[in-house]
């Protein structure tokens, strides 16, 4: 299964992706966990990365990309993935359509979680106690949601015209929520 999990930042993807991939037995592949590895690496493109992330903006699409291009051709991939945090735009969006054309896993469906942005901000307030991330500081936390507003959706409204996006109510337990992505994967799963 080749799925894309959309949603706002505190929605819930990256918790469900872990769950997603134990079922489906494919990696939980995290742009921002990938730029944060770099950043704690102190790699170059880490530094590059690091103040743009903790100000709450996107990294630039070329350093992405080449990232994601690295992390999809390990041999674990080819069985498919979990891709969480990309696209984050519609720049990316046609770079990704590009990119799984050219190693010919082309996107199976995209997942949205939909979450209410007052339990949005409450679950991210909970992540920054529970795991200190930098950019989780109530200013932050304000620009990325704008920033989703403003450059995720419309990868939400493209994936809709070309008939992959599923949305999945992402209120409730972990199980419930888990159980609905996975009753809205295409039945290849
Ligand atoms: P996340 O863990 O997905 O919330 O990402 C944390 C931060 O990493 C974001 O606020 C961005 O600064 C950066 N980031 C993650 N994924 C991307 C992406 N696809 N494009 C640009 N920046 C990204």
């Amino acid at each position: 299964m080749r799925l894309v999990l959309l949603g706002a930042p505190g929605s819930g993807k990256g918790t469900q992706a872990e769950l997603l991939k134990g079922e489906l037995g494919i990696p939980h592949v995290s742009t921002g966990d990938l730029l944060r590895a770099a950043v704690k690496a102190g790699t170059p493109l880490g530094i590059e990365a690091k103040a743009v992330m903790d100000a709450g903006q996107l990294v630039s699409d070329a350093i992405v990309l080449g990232m994601l291009e690295d992390r999809l051709a390990h041999a674990d991939a080819t069985k498919g993935f979990i891709l969480d945090g990309y696209p984050r735009n519609v720049a990316q969006c046609e770079a990704l359509e590009t990119l799984l054309a050219r190693i010919g896993q082309p996107l199976e469906v995209a997942i949205k979680l939909d979450v209410p942005s007052e339990l949005i901000v409450d679950r991210i307030a909970g992540r920054a106690a529970a795991q200190g991330r930098k950019d989780d500081t109530p200013e932050t936390v304000r620009e990325r949601l704008r920033v989703y507003a403003e450059q995720t959706e419309p990868v939400a409204r493209h994936f809709a015209q070309i008939g992959k996006l599923k949305v999945v109510d992402g209120v409730g337990d972990l199980a419930e929520v888990s159980q609905r992505i996975l009753g809205a994967l295409p039945q290849s799963a």
